[in-house]
């Protein structure tokens, strides 16, 4: 498993940077119509979230990058499995693409809120 302490165990368990103990997120990743929705502070430890405008502009950068792979990978299953017409890649790399969207945009911004803030265990202060 991800030990806790590092940048990963943050990122892939959507936690805050700086406590690893609050939730970055107000809802679960599946309710699609509020999975944008993140938490202002952390709970546990207060550090604010994104608190300048724009904050997570940078973002989209760390998204674009996820799904790019998504597509690349959903081409090299295609073509080293079946290897479908032309038409087949476009609809099931696009369907990826957009299955995967709340996951991605979840994922780049604790990617993005990861680079800029660190761990501190409680006491280290
Ligand atoms: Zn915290």
């Amino acid at each position: 498993m991800i030990d806790k302490g590092t940048k990963l165990y943050s990122i892939v368990h959507e936690k805050c940077p700086r406590c690893q103990e609050g939730n970055l997120f107000a809802t679960a990743p599946y309710n699609v119509l509020h999975f944008s929705e993140m938490n202002k502070a952390c709970a546990h430890c207060g550090v604010r979230f994104g608190d300048e405008p724009s904050y997570f502009f940078g973002a989209m950068y760390v998204s674009y990058a996820f799904q790019v792979m998504i597509m690349v990978a959903t081409y090299l299953v295609l073509r080293l499995t079946t290897n479908p017409e032309a038409w087949v890649y476009i609809v099931v790399s696009l369907t990826a693409t957009v299955a995967t969207i709340p996951f991605s945009f979840r994922l780049s911004r604790s990617v993005w809120i990861n680079l800029f803030v660190s761990y501190q265990p409680e006491g280290s202060k």
